[in-house]
């Protein structure tokens, strides 16, 4: 018998699931747009991850240096390894002018430069002239407390647009109807236990990265990429799931964030010999090349020996020689950060620091409008009717294969403002929803067997299994047998889910039944990574293959998609990067060797 709860029912032109900088962007414009949004968040809007961004948000202002939105484009390309998709990213660098402005006139308090400008610092990977010149001041930074600047500037913009928030609810499955098209969503309330169908003419997902795949993350808790497992189950594609990035610069032992901009305000990195290795290692850009050319120097030289401390396992990071002014005015937030997490005064010694993962470049693949895609061999750009994905579980892809830092927060306000630009263009306010042929059985009585289940395992035991491989397993550099064995663990670890007993049984603040759930949707994830890592024959971007150290544009320059099917069925297909761009005011940028 199918499991029985009462359903409360609700429609909308739009539901935005999803309140952190994407989400919230998003839900403002369908709301300007006159669609009736409503925007469902399992947390408080401004406790999402984009609240925890320090840095930046990029856009070729030239408030500071010399720039040029082509410069923008060229870095971003270069950046991805040339697997980014060059019509979106043009979209994107393109539209980060204005987009940032906007954002100063929604009222989000930058940082000034004398003169009353948005203050601007330079960030790893980002150049002047095609990549030539020297480090470009592009970042538009609110000190090192970018992110919290903006999603709370946001959350007021859609409050005063009189948005629909549903606090603490937790989206659990699509609804899809037989022709594949979204209709809606099932989302259980956090707060009274109660079930709940929101039928909307286009859900739009925004529910962020799945950083806590791995034990060690700069990311939230909260990071359990709920949306992209959502899409897998909804028998959709995720995108190149193999790129995962590892941040050079996360607290030893905590694995907290300390920003790029850290060394883009002047800050290096040094081995136990004192030497200051990137020299060797990117020669024009040093200490601002790519996040993943610094995290592999970094591993590269603990592995030869010569890393720090009594156990030579870790690097340190510089910012002693910094004017303690500027670290007091620029970096506030990374130097309380040092101070909790290591006892280190940022004014006097280094900090000690680890690659540690930051960033997901694949999740649901969309085109620049933010339409989710369905993708055939005949159609590699077909999309889903009724959904959207945007922000860190997005795959538009701009990112490729590799993302430069402050291209997120940006990349989040312009594809959350494409969406409902687009989400506009497609509904009609108010109109009537078709009945809906198909059930949401499917989806309560998987949420029933977990709340149910009585197996001998904890959801810590399964989900520190499933850490544990994609830590020894999936890390900065790869080879065929280690992912070969990941793979083989991975499944297990997938399989193990059924022996889950979770001792809550309750549906009123049941922390134990959300945890499960999560793991449900992280365990998913891991899976379609590990598999699409272990086909991908080449090195590119954050995926170093040490069996492949090369990129092979002849046979990998394509987008891996990963289907799943049960527990660790994975089906991969590929479909081609869009070399092309929008407009003929720039030239598409043919690949070359990636050196910095
Ligand atoms: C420490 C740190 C520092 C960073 N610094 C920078 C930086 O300086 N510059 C930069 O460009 N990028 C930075 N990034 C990356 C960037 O901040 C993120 O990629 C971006 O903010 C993600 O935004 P989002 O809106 O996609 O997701 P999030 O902000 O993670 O929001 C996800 C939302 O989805 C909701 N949600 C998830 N699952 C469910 C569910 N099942 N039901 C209901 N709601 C759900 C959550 O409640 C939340 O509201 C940083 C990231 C970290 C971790």
């Amino acid at each position: 018998m199918p499991a029985a709860y009462p359903i409360t029912e609700h429609a909308y032109d739009v539901v935005v699931v999803g309140a952190g900088g994407a989400g919230l962007r998003a839900t403002l414009g369908c709301t300007v747009e006159g669609l009736k949004t409503a925007c469902i968040s399992k947390v408080f809007p401004t406790r999402s991850h984009t609240v925890a961004a320090q840095g930046g948000i990029a856009a070729a202002l030239g408030n500071m240096s010399a720039d040029d939105w082509r410069w923008h484009m060229y870095d971003t390309v270069k950046g991805s390894d040339w697997l980014g998709d060059q019509d979106a990213i043009e979209y994107m660098c393109r539209n980060a002018i204005p987009a940032v402005i906007e954002l100063e006139h929604f009222g989000v308090p930058f940082s000034r430069t004398e003169l009353g400008q948005i203050y601007q610092r330079p960030f790893g990977g980002h150049m002047m002239e095609y990549g030539d010149g020297q480090p470009a001041n592009r970042a538009c930074a609110a000190a090192d407390r970018t992110g919290h600047a903006i999603l709370h500037t946001l959350y007021q913009q859609s409050l005063r647009n009189n948005a629909e928030f549903f606090v603490e609810y937790f989206a659990l499955d699509l609804i899809m109807d037989d022709e594949g098209a979204c209709r809606g969503l099932l989302a259980w309330n956090l707060m009274d236990g109660t079930i709940h169908r929101f039928r909307a003419h286009m859900v739009i997902l925004a529910t962020g990265g799945y950083g806590r795949v791995y034990r060690t993350c700069t990311s939230a808790h909260t990071c359990t990429g709920d949306g992209n497992a959502m899409v897998l189950r909804a028998g959709l594609p995720l995108q190149d799931m193999e790129f995962i990035q590892f941040h050079p610069t996360g607290v030893y032992g905590a694995g907290c964030l300390i920003t790029e901009g850290a060394r883009g305000e002047g800050g290096y990195v040094t081995n136990g010999e004192g030497e200051r290795f990137m020299e060797r290692y990117a020669p024009h850009a040093k200490d601002l090349a790519s996040r993943d050319v610094v995290s592999r120097a970094m591993t590269i030289e603990i592995r030869e020996g010569r890393g720090c401390g009594p156990q030579k396992d870790h690097i340190l990071l510089h910012l002693e020689h910094l004017d303690p002014k500027i670290l007091h005015l620029r970096l506030p937030g990374i130097s309380e950060t040092a101070k909790i997490f290591t006892g280190v005064d940022v004014t006097r010694e280094p900090i000690p620091i680890l690659p540690t993962v930051h960033y997901d470049m694949g999740g649901v693949p969309t085109n620049y409008h933010g339409e989710v895609l369905r993708p055939t061999q005949s159609d590699p750009d077909g999309v889903c009717a009724g959904l959207m994905a945007v922000g860190e579980g997005a795959c538009v892809s701009v990112h490729g294969a590799n993302r430069l830092g402050c291209n997120s927060l940006l990349d989040i306000v312009v594809f959350g403002r494409a969406a409902a630009l687009r989400a506009a263009e497609l509904v009609r306010p108010g109109s009537p929803h078709p009945p809906l042929a198909n059930g949401i059985e499917g989806s309560l009585d998987r949420f029933d067997a977990v709340r149910q289940s009585k197996g001998p395992r904890k959801t810590a035991s399964i989900r520190d299994e499933m850490q544990l491989v994609m830590e020894q397993n999936c890390a900065v550099f790869r080879t065929g047998e280690v992912l070969r064995q990941g793979v083989g663990k991975i499944d297990d670890a997938a399989r193990a889910y059924a022996d889950l007993g979770i001792a809550d049984r309750s549906l009123i603040w049941n922390s134990d039944l959300v945890e499960a759930l999560e793991l449900k949707n992280l365990m998913e994830q891991a899976v379609v990574t590990l598999h699409s890592a272990e086909a991908r024959q080449e090195s590119r971007g954050a995926h170093a293959r040490e069996d492949f150290p090369e990129r092979d544009d002849v046979n990998w320059l394509k987008h891996t998609l990963g289907w799943l099917d049960g527990d660790c069925d994975v089906t991969l297909g590929y479909r081609p990067v869009h070399m092309n761009t929008l407009s003929n005011e720039v030239q598409s940028i043919p690949p070359k060797a990636r050196v910095y």
